[in-house]
């Protein structure tokens, strides 16, 4: 049983907050600690994907949040989902949050793409102070981890590789950028200012990408946006045909001289399968590629990632008449004009699916997985069920998890949370008392464990929890202080 769980920072990835939980809770080998929070010993291990979600956070009391929200914002997962089809996506989460896909790299269409599913882990190291300083410990940001990461955007400089010698894949150990074991950072070269503005570009449109909603880009209608955008610039013929020589001479000029830069060397393949991306309308199944390449062309050929979704959005599906037949998905067409009914047409989610012949529930599973604002009619809930919802909630599971137990919607918890202020109360004392009961347990390990060490040596210790203690609960804090012989000083 592990004593200590530090709290996740906003953009640390799992694989960060794993490697802390670890050294924190010295005394056990890696794949204990994994087993531990996983139930599975190399789980934790991976510094890209998530498995056996549901085990983590069951075995953390949910204190990381939800199992879905963990896959995306905190693992490489974010970066490939809005271009995997929204019901696959949905396939992959919760294959991810029971156990573990064997063949994930074939899923989201990293082992086609040629680009590799090799993901190097990589820092700022300014940032890395920075996470030491704030967090009481240096993390792996999730934004600089991504492929098409090369720069920090807050500190203007270029990202560090960082390997391990030792066992460099599916490693034994974690690897942390201030740990140990250390890491052999690898920096690169200086660019130029040209440069590093359109590595700069990159990086945000990746982050921009990353937050997309799950499914949320179709390969077809990115197909046709760029199709679109490639007309505009003068690189069709008068008869609409794509002149796919000028965009493969776009690209190459736009990133000229970065094509040795280490994780760029997608830019070799640019000749042969680039133009894929904007032709595959003449396919007959459109293969949706890698994040990296379409980031690659969005970069290029629109002038901000705002303009780029605008042009997406307001892009037609089906493409030009002109195009070859194409095979459409059915669910796909569904989907699409699922979509408009929704928000063109401001029809409720009941009536769209009644109109695309979908059951209501898989319509509001629609809804959200494409991100659209609606209202879900309120529910006539059994007594039993809305008695049990307030009981979890009371106990302060998180609401989705609430949701997707009782089979209502995420509103109509809402709903019932919002109807009793004495179980909204209940839940907020036990969400601050799960947290405080954390915090307490960290420290008065670490006491316990650092007998005679100064304070302000404790408190640079990594997830110490001084500095929530002191803004949440002083008067134990004293009172522990005063316990071990020490006084507490002023923040
Ligand atoms: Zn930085």
């Amino acid at each position: 049983m592990l004593r200590i769980l530090p709290l996740l920072q906003p953009l640390q990835t799992l694989y960060s907050w794993c490697g802390m939980t670890h050294a924190l809770n010295s005394g056990v080998r890696a794949t204990d600690t994994s087993i531990a929070l996983f139930g599975q010993p190399y789980a934790g291990l991976r510094h890209d994907f998530p498995s056996n979600l549901d085990a983590l956070c069951e075995r953390t009391g949910y204190q990381l949040g939800e199992a879905r929200q963990i896959a995306l914002h905190h693992t490489l997962l974010g970066y490939f989902l809005p271009l995997v089809d929204a019901v696959r996506a949905d396939r992959v989460l919760s294959s991810l949050k029971e156990g573990s896909i064997p063949q994930l790299n074939m899923q989201l269409g990293i082992t086609a793409s040629r680009i590799g599913g090799h993901h190097p882990l990589k820092a700022c190291r300014a940032c890395v102070a920075v996470s030491e300083r704030e967090t009481g410990g240096a993390f792996w940001r999730i934004d600089h981890q991504l492929p098409s990461s090369f720069v920090c955007r807050l500190h203007g400089t270029l990202l560090a590789a960082a390997w391990d010698a030792v066992t460099p894949v599916h490693r034994r150990r974690w690897l942390l950028p201030l740990g140990e074991p250390a890491c052999t950072w690898t920096e690169h070269a200086g660019v130029t200012n040209r440069q590093f503005h359109v590595l700069d570009r990159l990086q945000s449109d990746s982050c921009a990408f990353a937050k997309l909603p799950a499914g949320r880009l179709d390969a077809r209608r990115l197909a046709s946006t760029y199709r679109t955008a490639m007309c505009q610039e003068g690189m069709a013929t008068s008869r609409g045909n794509l002149k796919l020589e000028r965009l493969v001479r776009l690209v190459r000029g736009h990133y000229y001289g970065l094509e040795h830069l280490p994780g760029m060397q997608v830019l070799m393949s640019i000749t042969d399968e680039w133009p894929g991306l904007a032709a595959s309308l003449s396919r007959r199944v459109p293969r949706p590629g890698h994040p990296f390449k379409h980031l690659l062309l969005i970069t290029c050929l629109f002038e901000s990632w705002h303009a780029f979704l605008e042009a997406y959005d307001s892009s037609q599906e089906t493409g030009s008449k002109h195009s070859l037949p194409t095979v459409p998905d059915p669910l796909q067409v569904q989907r699409t004009e699922f979509r408009r009914l929704v928000e063109e047409q401001h029809l409720s989610v009941r009536s769209a699916s009644a109109q695309v012949g979908i059951s209501t529930t898989t319509g509001v599973q629609w809804a959200r997985q494409l991100g659209l604002a609606f209202t879900a009619r309120p529910k006539a809930l059994t007594r039993r069920v809305e008695a049990a919802i307030q009981r979890r909630l009371g106990r302060g599971d998180p609401v989705e998890s609430i949701a997707s137990a009782a089979s209502v919607s995420v509103v109509t918890v809402r709903r019932v949370l919002g109807r009793s202020s004495e179980t909204s109360q209940r839940r907020q004392t036990c969400v601050t008392g799960k947290k405080r009961d954390v915090a307490r347990n960290s420290f008065s390990v670490l006491c316990s464990r650092n007998p005679g060490v100064p304070l302000s040596s404790l408190r640079s210790i990594k997830g110490n929890s001084y500095a929530w203690l002191y803004r949440n609960d002083r008067e134990w804090l004293v009172r522990q202080l005063q316990q071990f012989g020490r006084a507490p000083r002023g923040h």
